[in-house]
């Protein structure tokens, strides 16, 4: 397959755990930033970085949320921290049918991390005073598939499924997927 080769910008949030006190600043401002009109409220429950809280053992874990997940997975680890077992799912940054984190509490649409599109630093870092959150970049260099054979995959894959299905099936499943739109 031709493909070319493009620079990409890898953001990511690094979590000092040590220095979270839990003051919750960063889950107010990513849900207000993400507020429809921007700002004219705030909801944790809407933020896409929430804190795993255990006031008690002075622990406050950060996680932002990820992929959306179709599916719950099979394989899960599971923590021990200052002597207390955490939920296998504790810390997962997906939003999965299993579970109710990063979910739009109204519509229960999957919430996912932007980095705070169009700011030039995400929010929870800007306002994190403990510096628990940092930004990092890195340059990665990316496969990017030439149109043309994207349009060649699109059709194999196309024909795989009118293989598996019947063609008459998969242009059913097509009408009523545009008519969703
Ligand atoms: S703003 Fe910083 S210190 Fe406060 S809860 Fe978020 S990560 Fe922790
Ligand atoms: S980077 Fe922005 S969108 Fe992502 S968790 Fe932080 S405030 Fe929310």
């Amino acid at each position: 397959m031709k493909s070319q080769k493009t620079k990409k910008t890898i953001k990511t949030i690094k979590i000092d755990v040590d220095k979270c006190n839990g003051c919750r600043a960063c889950e107010m401002i990513c849900s207000a930033f993400h507020a429809e009109p921007k700002y004219s409220s705030n909801n944790p429950a809407r933020s896409r970085i929430r804190i795993i809280r255990e006031p008690l053992r002075d622990l406050y874990i950060p996680v932002y949320a990820g992929e959306y997940a179709v599916a719950e997975c099979a394989g899960r680890d599971k923590y021990t921290i200052d002597g207390k077992e955490y939920d296998e799912c504790s810390f997962c940054r997906a939003s999965c049918p299993s579970r109710d984190e990063f979910k739009e509490p109204d519509s229960g649409l999957p919430l996912k991390c932007d980095m705070c599109e169009g700011e030039q630093e995400p929010l929870c870092v800007k306002w994190c005073m403990h510096d628990a959150l940092l930004l990092e970049e890195r340059e990665e260099e990316v496969d990017e598939p030439e149109p043309e054979d994207e349009q060649e995959e699109l059709e194999i894959g196309l024909e795989a499924l009118a293989d598996k299905y019947g063609l008459e099936k998969v242009k059913d499943a097509m009408a009523r997927i545009s008519k969703k739109d």
